[in-house]
């Protein structure tokens, strides 16, 4: 499973226009499947690091539900190997 690495605990509401670290303007959306549906985190394509979009309370209540979801999924693999 993916763990996310999330820095500082500013939120950004809106897609940054530049990634506040690197100060590039190669953000994108990352969507996390089950844990919301449209864009969760923010990403900078060239230094890698997440933002968050929602408070990082309600960003780790919501990753909470994919962790659940990850692991029903991994359990099925092993069921099928
Ligand atoms: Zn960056």
């Amino acid at each position: 499973m993916e763990k996310f690495s999330i820095i500082g605990s500013k939120n950004f509401p809106v897609i940054p226009e530049k990634c506040p670290y690197c100060e590039s303007s190669n953000v994108h959306g990352i969507e996390i499947l089950g844990a919301y549906d449209g864009d969760l985190l923010w990403e900078c394509a060239d230094c890698m690091l997440r933002m968050l979009k929602f408070s990082i309370r309600k960003t780790i209540s919501l990753l909470e539900k994919t962790e659940e979801l990850y692991y029903d999924m991994e359990s099925a693999k092993n069921y099928y190997a």
